[in-house]
């Protein structure tokens, strides 16, 4: 009899391109989603995708409602003592943004009085909050990415707080937007899953990891979303 392939249930962000979007059919892609599809090819498992936006997507992980989260998830020392990290598999951190007319804010010294516009739960609010005393500035939070750029090219907002690659990635998409600071340290991207569960699929992940490490298929999935040049 043949054996039924297991299918896994993995939370994601509703939209963080180049990592999860849709693409003009609705199917969801992406360096995570053809990641992991790539991985589960590999290793002889399914997935089931879940676009429950950043927050939502950790919190059904922490309550067991899915079994995977893969959503640009940076790997860090408060959340490994809740979740299990895969191995690192993309370099990121956390980058400013105003909008591409802005003229007058040029770093964080420039927010004094100003509103930084962040998604909830994410490194980049986390990173405000722990700077916005300092530099006097008042933070205010969104569900998702494309309503916190929005929010800037409204005016609402004075800059906003991403992850670089997103960031950069947006702004070759046209959201008129630019860049005013350096990469801040530290956002190396996991797969996670629950702490002590699902480490059959922890271990699979990473050996794919590994195997499309060496075949070269890393390597074009990142080429397909960054280009060769990256
Ligand atoms: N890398 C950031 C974090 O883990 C943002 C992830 C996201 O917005 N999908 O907090």
């Amino acid at each position: 009899a043949a054996e039924t392939t297991k299918k896994y249930i993995i939370g994601t962000d509703v939209t963080f391109a180049p990592f999860e979007f849709q693409d003009k059919k609705g199917d969801f892609v992406g360096i995570d989603m053809d990641l992991l599809k790539a991985i589960g090819k590999d290793q002889g498992f399914e997935v089931e995708i879940k676009p429950l936006g950043f927050n939502a997507a950790v919190q059904a992980l922490e309550t067991d409602q899915v079994d995977g989260v893969i959503a640009g998830m940076s790997i860090t020392d408060e959340r490994k003592q809740k979740f299990d990290f895969s191995d690192p598999y993309f370099e990121s951190g956390v980058v400013m943004a105003v909008a591409d007319t802005n003229d007058t804010i040029k770093g964080y010294d420039d927010l004094k009085g100003k509103t930084v516009a962040v998604k909830t739960g994410t490194q980049g609010a986390e990173f405000a909050q722990s700077i916005k005393d300092k530099y006097g500035f008042k933070v205010t939070t969104f569900d998702d990415s494309s309503n916190m750029y929005e929010d800037v090219k409204a005016g609402n907002s004075d800059a906003a707080f991403e992850d670089y690659p997103v960031m950069a990635y947006a702004i070759t998409q046209n959201v008129p937007l630019k860049l005013v600071t350096d990469k801040e340290k530290g956002g190396q991207y996991g797969f996670a899953v629950n702490k002590g569960k699902n480490q059959e699929l922890l271990k699979m992940f990473n050996d794919g990891l590994t195997n499309l490490k060496n075949n070269g298929e890393y390597e074009k999935i990142q080429n397909r979303y960054l280009g060769e040049a990256d």
